[in-house]
């Protein structure tokens, strides 16, 4: 838990001398952030944290994590302060859907709002309340089981560094974190105390975005992916000690075809590309733009 003065120095003048390009999200005037949840049949695909703009007529969910949710509603005769009950035309641009111009219906009750679209996904929308995770000082491994004798170290876990040449997805790209082998469902912490930003529940992709804030006031994101059952929601303050998810089962992970039962662990400067580095980053430029080594302030 322990982590070295010198990297401390490291993490803080790497981070000092750079313009980070993630912002604290702004809440509204009202001091709120929404929690926009995707279900597909009912069943949870993902969620993230937003906040609400109106710009012209339009209402847009801007988020970190996400490109914006844009809502026009489709008889504009009144000025629109928020989001209501009615018809819209949604514009989102947001895997595994894409409205473009696509007529759907939003229902209310009191602070949660159901968008029913035209096909299986449904979109629901939660007032929430406005926070800021602490400023995290100290970073600790995502995994807490150090008694366990196959990975005393967070240094013999590491099956795939940071930068390492990768040839998945089909572009060739270099690695955008660190792959840590864990045991079969073995639990999975932040790295610092942060907010969770996004959700995923797909199945082998399964993720978990924190964001923490630094002293500067500026923030940074851990990524936690191929992870099972997330046991946190989107807006959720989170501690050092909170379990953010699982890591596979055996079962899970045959059916996975992964090499290893791993966690990818990613650390971001910057978020503007929504998560798609990973075959996005050619070489060490395009990497070192969004993204920065986990082990370059985790030690153990
Ligand atoms: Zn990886």
């Amino acid at each position: 838990m322990i982590i070295r003065a010198a990297f401390i120095w490291l993490f803080l003048c790497t981070t000092s001398t750079e313009v980070l390009a993630i912002e604290l999200a702004s809440p509204d005037a009202t001091g709120t952030f929404y929690r926009i949840t995707i279900k597909d049949r009912g069943k949870i695909i993902k969620e993230h944290v937003s906040s609400l703009q109106v710009n012209g007529g339009e209402l847009i969910f801007r988020s970190n994590a996400k490109p914006d949710y844009r809502f026009i509603p489709a008889q504009n005769s009144t000025p629109i302060t928020g989001l209501g009950i009615g018809a819209y035309r949604a514009f989102i641009s947001d895997r595994p859907f894409f409205y473009s111009n696509t007529l759907v219906q939003v229902s209310a009750d009191g602070e949660h709002f159901v968008i029913e679209s035209p096909n299986s996904i449904s979109i629901e929308i939660t007032k929430i309340r406005a926070l800021e995770p602490p400023v995290v000082t100290t970073w600790q491994p995502p995994f807490h089981s150090e008694l366990q004798s196959k990975y005393r170290t967070l240094a013999s876990r590491v099956v795939s560094h940071f930068g390492a040449g990768r040839t998945s997805f089909r572009v060739r790209h270099l690695h955008t974190g660190t792959d840590l082998a864990g045991a079969p469902s073995e639990p999975v912490y932040p790295i610092g105390a942060g907010i969770v930003e996004f959700v995923s529940y797909w199945d082998f992709e399964g993720t978990v975005l924190v964001r923490h804030r630094l002293a500067s006031g500026e923030s940074i994101m851990s990524k936690y992916i191929h992870v099972r059952e997330p046991k946190v929601r989107a807006g959720e303050v989170v501690t050092q000690d909170t379990v953010l998810a699982r890591l596979f089962t055996n079962a899970e992970f045959k059916q996975s075809k992964f090499k290893q039962n791993h966690l990818h662990l990613e650390v971001r400067k910057d978020y503007s590309d929504h998560g798609h580095a990973s075959t996005h980053s050619q070489n060490t430029n395009d990497l070192s733009k969004c993204c920065i080594n986990p082990l370059t302030f985790l030690s153990r």
